[in-house]
Parts: structure tokens; sequence; C-alpha cells
């Protein structure tokens, strides 16, 4: 018997697999194998103890990874769709925040869309000069999609589901920027689904500790990861860095040395590209100090 299935949540050594026809069981997971992620497609035998147990992970799209002990990236789902950067002008994002998070989303191979939320307090907001709530039309011309919710007023919550059917998306950013509440209001049944999820397994799914897949009413998958992100980022190389920058891309290999890093070298095309109005100054300001705090 062989069977194919999605991994809802994964416990280490067993975990929750719906199969295609949305049945859910609790499968064993082998060392062997390797370690199936929430959001891993797998195959499913069975062990001799009649268990269901996973045979195979198939490959990966992409990993989202989280910064673990020391820095070190940890992978804690796996084939996204998409990362929905969250802000709000409450807590305010610094600056470069949103950079950091776009080069991060860049580097994973995952689309990035940007959303903001608590949008009927934009009116109101007092915004700093340099706030990344000012560029939102910037990022727009960019190539991002940009999407304005509310959880609390107009506009509401409806510019989300049309962007998240038929995919798997999770919500990142600053706490308190709402993601839970985001979360709560796409999933009117999330406490039934979590219920249902640990009814599988026999235990108790700890929403604060663990990577969960949920299923949203227009279809596509939501994963939430408790406080992916909150507390920062792995430290970046200048290679993530610069392909976080889709404009830097046309003038790329247009340098005089081919291991520039766009900091001030002779003969750097994307330092002319700035001078000249093709690139953004602001963008180019942030590469410059992320490239600062930048490992070497
Ligand atoms: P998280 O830390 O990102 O998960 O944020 P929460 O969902 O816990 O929300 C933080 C606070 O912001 C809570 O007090 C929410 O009630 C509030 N909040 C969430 N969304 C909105 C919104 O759209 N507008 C306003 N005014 N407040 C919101
Ligand atoms: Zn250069």
């Amino acid at each position: 018997m062989s069977d194919r299935g999605l991994v809802l949540v994964s416990h280490g050594s067993h975990g929750v697999v719906e199969f295609q026809g949305g049945d859910r069981i609790d499968c064993l997971f082998r060392r062997s194998v390797g370690r199936p992620l929430c959001g891993d497609r797998v195959e499913i035998g069975q062990a001799e103890n009649q268990s269901a147990v996973v045979t195979a992970i198939e490959p990966r799209r992409n990993e989202f990874v989280r910064a673990g002990a020391r820095g070190r990236k940890q992978a804690i789902a796996a084939n996204l769709d998409q990362v929905l950067i969250v802000v709000a002008p409450t807590p305010e994002p610094s600056r470069d925040l949103v950079e950091r998070y776009l080069v991060a989303v860049h580097s994973l191979g995952i689309r990035p869309i940007l959303v903001l939320n608590k949008a009927e307090c934009m009116a109101a907001a007092e915004l700093s000069p340099d706030s990344p709530l000012r560029r939102l039309e910037e990022y727009r011309e960019l190539g991002y999609p940009v999407l304005a919710t509310s959880c609390k007023g107009a506009p509401g919550i409806t510019a989300l589901p049309p962007t998240l059917e038929a995919t798997t998306s999770i919500l990142v950013g600053q706490s308190g920027v709402g993601k839970s509440s985001l979360a709560n209001a796409l999933l009117p049944d999330l406490d039934l689904q979590t219920g249902a999820l640990s009814r599988v397994t026999g235990k108790g799914t700890h929403t604060t500790t663990t990577t969960v897949m949920y299923t949203l009413p227009c279809g596509g998958r939501l994963i939430d990861s408790p406080g992916v992100w909150e507390y920062g980022l792995w430290t970046m190389n200048q290679r993530e860095l610069a392909g976080g920058f889709p404009e830097f891309e046309a003038y790329e290999g247009n340098c005089r040395f081919n291991d520039c890093c766009h900091a001030g070298e002779p003969g750097c095309a994307i330092r002319d590209a700035v001078d000249a109005g093709e690139i953004r100054q602001w963008r180019y300001q942030s590469y410059a100090r992320l490239l600062e705090q930048a490992a070497s």
C-alpha cells in the first residue's frame, strides 16, 4: 500500500497527514526518511505493526526558515506560495524593517505580499518622515502586491481571500500588528480545526509552540507559526541582500569589479543607476545600511 498525503502538523517523530480525499491520520515519521515539515508532500505506507508511516518526502519547492539558536536557520515549513508581510501604523515599522523582510522572503524563493493592517487608523496616524508606510505606493510600483486590511473597521479583510485562494501562505510581522486577529478573522473555525488536529494524534496541539497548517474557507491554506521572525532574522550575506532588491538585477554584472558589493566601489553600475534616478535612493540607502550589518 502506498498513498500520498500532506503534512499538516509535525511533532518530530509523528504528525498529522491529510490524504487527498481529506481524511487525516496520525503518521509515524522515521529518522531514516528524514523529518517531514508542515507543508511537506509525503508518501505513506504501512509499518509492521499496521500503523501508517511516512516512507518518502517529496522534493521541496522551498523551505520557510526561522532564525534558530546562534542565528542558524531552522526550517519549520515547506512548499509555501507566499509570505504575507503584515505592517501597521502601530507598532510603526522601523525604516528598514520592510526591506529586511523582503530580503528574507526573496532569499527563500517565496513570493512576498505586503499587508497594511489597521488600515482604518492610517488617516489619523502620525508617521515618521522615513516610515515605510509612506512608501506603500512605491512598493506597488516595484511590483509588490500591497493589500489594505482592518480587523476593526473599513475596509475589513475582503482583500485577502482572493489572494489566499488555492495557495499556501504564512503571516509574518512584528508583534502587535494584528497577525492573530487576521488569522482569527480568516479562520472562523480556528479552534475547531485545532481541536480536530489534536484528536487525530491524541495529543494537545500547542498552538503557542507548534507550526500548524489550517484550511481556509476559500480553499487555500494558512500556516500559523507563533513568533516567527518577530524577534529577528538570520544574518544575511551580501548576495542574499542584493537578491532582495529586484530592481538591481538589470544592472548586476555591469559593475567594474565582478565581486562589487555596490558599497561605494569605483565603476559601480548600481550606484550610477541611483545617481541617474533609475533606482530609488531610499531603497539603495536601505540596502547600504543592511549591508553594514551583514555577514561578510
Ligand atoms: P499579533 O501580535 O501580530 O498577533 O497581533 P494581535 O492580533 O494580537 O493584535 C494586536 C492588537 O492590535 C490587539 O489589541 C488587536 O485587537 C489590535 N488589532 C488587530 N487588528 C487591528 C485592526 O485592524 N485595527 C485596529 N485598530 N486594531 C487591531
Ligand atoms: Zn556595484
